[in-house]
């Protein structure tokens, strides 16, 4: 079951619509690792003023949120996320949407 107190603190860029049994678990063991970031008082860059750049369709917006994601605390815990469930849009650990398609072809 997916930790809803955590969940509510989770970014709105990282909330897949359709989720099955392991990626719950997955995106909820994820989802602990932001909130302890979070109540140690280490900002996840997704989770501010320019949350949208996340969920942009633009590449310069994309650009922009991976850059930022290289200073998050969970960058490793996300980008392990992401690689291992292949989402179809959004940046997740410093990796845009291109940036994952190409890290799985090779
Ligand atoms: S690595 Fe990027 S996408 Fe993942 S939680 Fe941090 S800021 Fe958000």
């Amino acid at each position: 079951m997916i930790d809803q107190d955590a969940q509510s603190r989770r970014p709105k860029a990282h909330a897949p619509a359709v989720l099955d049994a392991e990626q719950a678990l997955a995106l909820n063991r994820l989802t602990a690792v932001l909130a302890e970031h979070l109540d140690g008082g280490e900002p996840i860059p997704c989770n501010g003023s320019d949350a949208l750049d996340w969920i942009s369709d633009q590449r310069a917006a994309q650009d922009r949120a991976a850059t930022a994601c290289h200073t998050c605390p969970a960058l490793d815990a996300c980008a392990r996320y992401v690689l291992d469930h292949p989402e179809p849009a959004g940046v997740y650990g410093g990796m845009t949407t291109d940036d994952r398609r190409a890290a799985r072809a090779a």
